[in-house]
């Protein structure tokens, strides 16, 4: 019998909340295992230390955001783990809307919290 292909989820955080998607990925390692991961470039650096294999994009500022935004055009993602820092500013706001605003255009189940991250990826 042929093996299911993963799933494919997206992590992205913001420098405020990348502690935080760390602390995540560790305490949800198996579930987050059973996917394949993209991120963007310094999200899954943080990542890869925390012991996770990630195909990792550009940095979001140099255009990471709107590599994964394309992916879910292309039917490519499964799902979307956006951790944004309403607290801060952010050179890209145009991509991170954009990658918001797709997601909403391709139906791609999205999670900005930790609350909602965590039905996610129970849920897809
Ligand atoms: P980073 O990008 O993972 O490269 O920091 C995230 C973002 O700022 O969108």
């Amino acid at each position: 019998m042929k093996k299911a292909k993963k799933q494919r989820l997206a992590l992205i955080a913001h420098d405020g909340k990348k502690a935080e998607m760390v602390g995540f990925v560790k305490d949800n390692l198996r579930q987050i295992q059973k996917f394949q991961i993209v991120a963007t470039g310094t999200t899954g650096r943080y990542l890869e230390q925390a012991g996770l294999k990630v195909e990792k994009m550009e940095s979001g500022p140099k255009g990471g955001d709107a590599q994964i935004a394309a992916m879910m055009v292309e039917d490519g993602l499964d799902g979307v783990i956006f951790l944004r820092d309403p607290l801060g500013i952010h050179p890209h706001e145009p991509d991170i809307f954009m990658l918001l605003r797709l997601a909403d255009v391709h139906n791609v189940p999205l999670a900005t919290n930790l609350a909602t991250a965590k039905i996610l990826i129970r849920g897809i």
